[in-house]
């Protein structure tokens, strides 16, 4: 089985179900007392989350790809980065790399092409939602056309993940803005919603929404895990 190395903390509240998920799949698949072989790196994410705020992107990259090389030196066979908006440094950590990095957008894209949608909306923090780092790899590589919510809605999808999501607050007004921006991406003509950050799954799930939900945590992590049985 291969090490798996997460650059995780981004923030810690998803970088739990990351864990548990990664293990699950592991234990189901080898059964008994088979678990992952893991070797973790977590952040604090309040310095991150100042240098992203403040637009020092490449400084914020320069932290995790020396995080990503001390995982890499611990035995990590392939990377993860647990977050989408981090995303925009991967470049910047996979060049300082041997190993490779399994982009979260990918096992993302290739689940929404196998479902055979591709008109999607992305929701996610400012970051992702509205520059091209995330969406480009989306529509270049798998054809999608990636919608987004309007910047009243942008603004609360992302005040909602700072504010609350990310410090583990589950608030019920704030669930129901989510589906209601859900539903009204779809009436615009979205076939399946993108949870593009890694805490929104923690507030919105299938049991709120009709509008199929691609949840970029557990395809992420699902990839992760399916990656390591994989022969080296
Ligand atoms: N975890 C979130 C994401 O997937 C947001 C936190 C961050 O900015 O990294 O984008």
């Amino acid at each position: 089985m291969k090490t798996i190395g997460m650059l995780g903390g981004m923030s810690w509240e998803s970088t739990v179900p990351y864990y548990q998920i990664i293990n699950r799949y592991i234990q189901q698949q080898l059964g008994g007392l088979h678990s992952a072989r893991i070797v973790l790196h977590s952040v604090n994410f309040a310095e991150v989350e100042q240098l992203q705020h403040t637009g020092q992107w490449d400084k914020a990259g320069d932290l995790l790809a020396e995080a990503a090389v001390g995982l890499e030196h611990a035995g990590a066979d392939f990377l993860i980065i647990c977050t989408n908006t981090m995303h925009k440094v991967a470049h910047q950590i996979q060049e300082r790399l041997t190993i490779p990095l399994l982009h979260i957008a990918d096992p993302t894209a290739q689940a929404l092409v196998e479902a055979g949608f591709k008109r999607v909306a992305l929701l996610g923090t400012a970051f992702t939602m509205e520059q091209n780092f995330y969406k480009q790899r989306l529509v270049e590589q798998y054809g999608l056309e990636v919608m987004i919510p309007d910047e009243r809605q942008r603004k609360q999808v992302h005040q909602i993940i700072y504010d609350e999501l990310c410090q583990g607050k589950i608030n019920e007004d704030s669930r129901r803005t989510y589906v209601q921006i859900a539903e009204s991406l779809a009436e615009q003509g979205a076939e399946a919603i993108i949870l593009g950050c890694t805490e929104i799954s923690l507030l919105l799930t299938p049991e709120y929404t009709s509008i199929p939900l691609f949840d970029t945590t557990r395809l992420h992590a699902e990839a992760a895990a399916v990656n390591a049985l994989q022969d080296k």
